[in-house]
């Protein structure tokens, strides 16, 4: 089982630096973009991402990079509608990640070659987290991401629950467990060590925010690491063991 890179902006900002972005990632061999067009933002006042404008370059950046994997976050049924025929792993964010009614309803609507990834709630426990993924149709369609969650530590945004990944490789070695190191320290520079210990601990995955122009960025600017930056974070990775769960024994949920 190969470790996973998923990378891209916070959101897509526009055509061109979403093409800039795929190109840079398809150079490196990165499979999988993040590519969201609907932000849920806390402020309602702050941007919310391209919304419709943004399905267009969606569109282009499919068929300028067909077998680039897109990610997109979507807030309800609608958004999927829109986005489902561009999109191969649909979002579903913190904010949202207690909302079974969309992960039941979204999971029946999945293509075979879709997938949902759905991040932990940031006051989430492991079991409700687990048992969010089980209101899935099919729950192994679910790929897990620890974003961080709340405690009284304010050195970072969140606060990264590292050991979530051997708990729920333990429960259940099939289920694809990611680490977003981005939402969970929050800021450029903690994020390197953390992909290189997401690998270590076993995840299958990281998704990473990058920009081609960090400061510029019009969401989360301060974790969005650039392009160099990534690079030699890849570089380094390819030197870290991937920890495999291979041999524990899968109890039942
Ligand atoms: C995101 O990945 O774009 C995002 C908003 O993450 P989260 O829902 O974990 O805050
Ligand atoms: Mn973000």
């Amino acid at each position: 089982m190969t470790f996973q890179v998923i990378a891209g902006p916070c959101s897509l900002e526009n055509c061109e630096m979403a093409i800039t972005t795929a190109r840079f990632l398809k150079s490196l061999g990165v499979e999988t973009m993040r590519a969201s067009i609907f932000k849920m933002r806390t402020c309602p006042k702050s941007w919310r991402g391209l919304e419709t404008e943004g399905v267009d370059v969606l569109k282009t950046l499919k068929e300028s990079f067909p077998d680039l994997k897109l990610v997109c976050e979507v807030r309800s049924l609608e958004d999927f509608e829109l986005v489902t025929e561009w999109i191969d792993v649909i979002q579903i964010g913190t904010r949202n990640s207690q909302n079974f009614y969309l992960i039941e309803k979204l999971s029946e609507r999945l293509a075979t070659s879709q997938t949902l990834l759905l991040k932990r709630g940031m006051g989430m426990t492991v079991k409700e987290f687990r048992d969010a993924q089980h209101y899935a149709a099919d729950p192994n369609k679910v790929w897990l991401c620890e974003r961080g969650i709340r405690t009284f530590e304010k050195a970072t945004r969140n606060t990264l629950d590292i050991s979530a990944v051997p708990v729920l490789k333990s429960e259940n070695k099939n289920t694809k467990v990611f680490i977003d190191p981005s939402h969970s320290s929050g800021e450029a520079a903690y994020i390197p060590p953390l992909i290189l210990a997401a690998k270590a601990v076993g995840a299958d995955g990281v998704i990473v925010e990058i920009h081609p122009e960090p400061q510029r960025a019009r969401t989360d600017s301060q974790q969005a690491l650039d392009f160099k930056t990534f690079e030699l974070t890849m570089e380094k990775l390819s030197h870290v063991p991937h920890f495999t769960y291979e041999n524990t024994t899968s109890v039942s949920w």
